[in-house]
């Protein structure tokens, strides 16, 4: 017997979420995009989501992004935003247009080498870790401003903007902060840095974000349900 799956689920997530995202724009005047966060979940409830609009993915994985990419319906564009070691960077360069999970000048020169390698050059985003956790990625906020100064040297590599995992305790306060230090770097008017992405906001805190200026909320499962890694 065939069995057919069910994903009208992910429509009825999806509605709930863009109706809260248009509570929040109604209040701010702006609305971030949506990105799918598509760890652990399979290609074809990732495509339902792309055949309802959503047309950002996130990948966190690069092994399991590779298994998994040539299913995808290829009208979705991908980010990197899970943390991503410098040698995996050549099997995702040419795939995603963008990394949004870029936190030291190393990696940064190596997406900047292959992208030149490429006659290409990449989008990014710097990860700040905005609740000093140690368990976290993220470039801290006092070494930020040193970083984007040494990234915008390279020729190859297009600083857009940030992104952000909060502690999820304190998510609000966290909120605030990334805020403020957002736009303080982005009136720094730094040569070669764009502040025009915050990406910031998961399933439990997107509405908040929203609220704090967020530009792109990344969620996953608000979207797809409680993620399973049994297989
Ligand atoms: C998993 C993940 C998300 C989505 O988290 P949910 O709470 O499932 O919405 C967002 N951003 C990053 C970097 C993630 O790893």
């Amino acid at each position: 017997m065939t069995q057919m799956n069910d994903y009208s689920y992910i429509g009825e997530n999806l509605k709930r979420i863009r109706d809260r995202l248009s509570e929040a724009e109604a209040k701010t005047g702006s609305r971030p995009k949506l990105m799918a966060v598509t760890k652990t979940v399979p290609a074809q409830a990732v495509n339902e989501a792309v055949r309802l609009g959503v047309d950002l993915l996130g990948e966190n994985r690069v092994q399991e992004y590779l298994s998994k990419c040539d299913d995808y319906d290829k009208s979705a564009k991908v980010h990197i935003i899970g943390h991503l070691q410098t040698n995996k960077v050549k099997y995702i360069i040419n795939n995603v247009s963008m990394i949004q999970s870029v936190d030291s000048i190393k990696l940064a020169s190596e997406i900047n080498r292959l992208a030149k390698n490429h006659g290409t050059a990449m989008d990014i985003l710097c990860e700040v870790n905005i609740g000093g956790e140690a368990s976290k990625s993220g470039v801290s906020p006092d070494d930020l401003i040193p970083l984007l100064t040494e990234i915008a040297q390279l020729e190859n590599v297009r600083v857009k903007g940030l992104m952000t995992i909060p502690p999820p305790s304190d998510s609000d306060i966290f909120l605030g902060r990334m805020e403020e230090l957002f736009h303080s770097i982005s009136q720094r008017n730094i040569p070669g840095i764009a502040m025009q992405e915050l990406s910031m906001g998961m399933t439990n805190d997107y509405y908040q974000a929203a609220l704090h200026g967020s530009t792109l909320v990344r969620i996953g499962t608000g979207l797809f349900g409680a993620r399973d890694y049994s297989h």
